[in-house]
């Protein structure tokens, strides 16, 4: 659908730029039911006419008080009086944006009759009851025509013929929660790409079903800690002048015995289960350190968007990415492992699986996604995934708490859907260097991090090396 773009940058704008289609009429045909505004308006003028003239005028201003003339203009009239001199009136609803025409909120029936089209029109900053009919010729928002046109060939039931009265009533109804649907992913865009701190913007689109924003999940960017948990931060930095020559023993990842996990280019270079050791706040080296990745957070456009087949959300880039370039941070709420287990208990009934532990040495704690998290949160789960993830440390270096990195581990086009492995398994042979005890084989067997669950869940993925259960 819409790529994001500047105009949502504005932001907090509450229904303004919002459905991005925005779209005016030449404003026929307006505006009933608005009689008591338009006494009030006309008092005003009534008033200042009076001063001018003087005393008379005031004497005929108070002989009018408390009587009502009908107002010979009509409400049109008004209006096109108070556009001609580029007057703006919330009374007459004639704000600064619809100062030159009307606007059209969205299309919600239509029909033909005697060779014309005709289009209901729901006006913005006006109720449902002032929604008129308007001819074709009068519109001229092509984003809304071709949007109703969509959904009347998806409506339920099979695509439609308008006749003289407009749609079924089934039909119409439909449009109406499309338009309204619409909305509110526009407004739950708007919010999401005011709270997140990443540079890579977060485009929603549903053109699948009537699901609108889930309910009860707030957009953060860094773990939330939960109660009892402490996180240290880190003492130490590194005093390299170019940590990137340092890399052989010494800079951030040295000191803990580990590989430097980048090359120039920012691609991580060591396989999957090993750690990555960033630069912290602690470190000499300056932003441009190229030990800074996962830290500089997400940069790639991604869209949530509403899968075709019985898998909710799921996440795709915009964008191309090249393989081994870090992709997001699956971020969520730090609980401790036996919060988790009793939360677990919960969501397998609901059959959502959100929680992931974090056992790269031991099973202590856990990420739960559900409520609290980033755009990690909407994505799937697939048998043959194109992300990877990895075990990061930056400001803190408590082996228990690691960030979960998500890296390409492929070439990925703009427009292809992001995945990861809910149950990954790290070949053991192959990763004899990796710091882990026993512990690794609790939560599903994974070597690195793993969501977890313990219901027997279908898996749809779709991938022709598919296990067919998730678990
Ligand atoms: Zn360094
Ligand atoms: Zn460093
Ligand atoms: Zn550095
Ligand atoms: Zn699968």
């Amino acid at each position: 659908m819409r790529r994001p773009n500047s105009q949502s940058a504005r932001g907090g704008g509450g229904a303004k730029g919002g459905a991005g289609a925005r779209c005016m009429t030449g404003g026929n045909g307006k505006k009933k039911g608005e009689k008591k505004k338009k006494k009030k308006k006309k008092k005003k003028k009534k008033k200042r006419r009076g001063r001018e003239p003087g005393k008379k005028g005031k004497k005929m201003a108070e002989n009018l008080k408390g009587c009502s003339v009908r107002c010979k203009s009509t409400w049109l009239q008004l209006q096109e009086l108070c556009r001609a001199r580029g007057l703006r009136c919330a009374a007459l609803g004639v704000t600064r944006r619809n100062l030159v025409e009307f606007e059209v909120e969205y299309l919600c029936d239509y029909k033909r009759s005697g060779g014309d089209e005709f289009y209901l029109v729901k006006w913005r900053g006006y109720p449902d009851s002032a929604n008129t009919w308007e001819p074709r010729k009068n519109l001229r928002c092509r984003g809304l025509l071709k949007q109703l046109h969509q959904d009347l060939a998806r409506a339920p039931g099979g695509p439609v013929r308008p006749g003289p009265r407009g749609l079924p009533p089934r039909v119409s109804s439909y449009l109406v929660q499309k338009a309204e649907q619409r909305q509110a992913l526009r407004r739950w865009e708007q919010q999401l790409n005011s709270t997140r701190s990443h540079r890579g913007r977060i485009a929603v689109e549903n053109e699948v079903d009537l699901h609108g924003p889930p309910r009860d999940f707030v957009y953060i960017n860094e773990y939330k800690v939960g109660a009892g948990i402490q996180l240290t931060p880190v003492a130490v930095g590194c005093e390299c002048s170019d940590c990137m020559a340092e890399a052989a023993g010494g800079c951030c990842p040295g000191a803990s015995h580990n590989k430097f996990a980048y090359n120039e280019a920012g691609l991580v270079r060591i396989r999957a289960g090993l750690p990555i050791y960033e630069c912290n706040s602690r470190c000499r080296c300056g932003s441009e350190c190229p030990n800074r990745v996962v830290q500089k957070g997400i940069r790639y456009n991604l869209c949530i968007f509403r899968t075709g087949n019985g898998r909710g959300w799921g996440v795709r880039t915009m964008e191309r990415i090249r393989k081994n370039s870090f992709v997001m941070e699956y971020i969520g709420e730090i609980i401790t492992s036996e919060e988790a287990e009793r939360r677990g208990q919960v969501y397998d009934r609901q059959g959502a699986t959100y929680l992931f532990d974090l056992d790269y040495v031991e099973d202590v704690y856990t990420v739960d996604a559900a409520h609290y998290g980033n755009i990690s949160h909407f994505v799937n789960h697939s048998c043959d995934p194109n992300l990877q993830v990895y075990n990061v440390f930056i400001e803190n270096l408590d082996e228990r708490l690691p960030r979960i990195a998500l890296f390409a581990t492929r070439p990925i086009r703009a427009g292809e859907e992001l995945t990861f492995d809910y149950n990954m398994h790290v070949d053991p042979v192959d990763a004899e260097s990796t710091r882990m005890d026993s512990n690794f084989g609790l939560a599903g067997g994974a070597l690195s991090s793993s969501p977890r669950s313990r219901g027997r869940i279908e898996c749809k993925c779709g991938a022709a090396a598919c296990r067919k259960y998730l678990f």
